[in-house]
């Protein structure tokens, strides 16, 4: 996987970086680790999905960061049959549209919301309240 950093997540892992409540580096380790992946759960992967020449299902190859990505795989590896490029969509960000992701570049950043644009009503051109029933949030907070 080749990814650019995103300045959100580069700010979820700096807080277990900084944060006083590790008592050695096998704890930071892991929670960086558990960090990370959730981190990578709020991002689109792609995957490759192969058929052999008989028609037959294939290897299928993934995640990926982007298509460009795949070709570069495909271009080097030689098992013959046909690939398709499908995209996977964040499971996280489907998440985080009803429980939150808070302090999320795109969610509300309302300290007690932090959950998704489309999720507040949009009465004007400033989008309202949050929907979600148990959120206090009164005003969509970019
Ligand atoms: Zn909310
Ligand atoms: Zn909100």
């Amino acid at each position: 996987m080749r990814l650019t950093p995103r300045k959100e997540e580069v700010s979820a892992i700096k807080a277990v970086l900084e944060s006083p409540d590790f008592d050695n580096a096998d704890q930071m380790a892991k929670a960086v680790i558990k960090e990370v992946g959730e981190v990578l759960q709020m991002r689109d992967w792609y995957a490759l999905v192969h058929t052999w020449k008989d028609g037959s299902r294939g290897l299928n190859f993934g995640p990926f960061a982007n298509e460009a990505e795949i070709k570069t795989f495909a271009s080097k590896i030689a098992i013959g049959g046909t690939g398709k490029v499908v995209k996977l969509y964040s499971p996280g960000v489907m998440l985080a549209n009803v429980n939150g992701k808070k302090g999320w570049t795109g969610y509300c950043q309302d300290s007690d919301c932090g959950h998704a644009p489309a999720n507040h009503s949009a009465v004007s051109a400033a989008r309202g309240a949050c929907h979600i029933p148990t959120c206090p949030c009164g005003q969509f907070r970019k």
